[in-house]
């Protein structure tokens, strides 16, 4: 568990700018709601955001493009990913470590695919998450602790 730091701020803020510029409102297809920001210990950040589809099988969240555009770069030394929830319309103001700017996003926690994808790639990895005090890191081993069932795995999984 840690503190945000101001590059933790700041790469909140990059994954909130790069939804604000790609965002479609809506529940159709290619609406889009969600930005991630993966910031490696390069000190490079990879954003992306999520992919809506017809097929809803289709769809990909924002991380495993954040993820990718790292992978692809061969940037693999992954130090922390964040991922918001974008909404001008309505306020999502939940916790009040948000501040007023931050009204119109909000972070949220990766769903389990992709914690199991930023765990095979880097499970040194921290994550962003809303706590019950504010905005806190854990890492991701800690959101998805035990994946002994598939074998070979990250180096703690043994
Ligand atoms: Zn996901």
């Amino acid at each position: 568990m840690g503190e945000l730091t101001a590059a933790d701020r700041a790469l909140i803020e990059k994954a909130t700018a790069a939804i604000r510029d790609r965002y479609r409102p809506g529940v159709e297809r290619t609406s889009r709601s969600v930005g991630a920001a993966l910031r490696t210990d390069s000190g490079e950040v990879y954003t992306g955001v999520n992919l809506t589809a017809a097929t809803p099988r289709a769809s990909v969240c924002a991380e495993p493009i954040a993820v990718g555009a790292a992978v692809t770069a061969g940037d693999l030394d992954f130090g922390t990913i964040v991922s918001v929830k974008y909404s001008p319309e309505t306020s999502l103001r939940a916790s009040e470590s948000m501040t007023e700017e931050d009204e119109e996003a909000v972070v949220i926690s990766p769903c389990g695919v992709c914690r199991e994808l930023i765990r095979d790639y880097d499970p040194t990895t921290e994550v962003i998450v809303d706590g019950d005090d504010g905005l806190l890191k854990l890492q991701i081993v800690d959101l998805l602790p035990d994946l002994r069932w598939r074998g070979a795995g990250p180096p703690d999984s043994a």
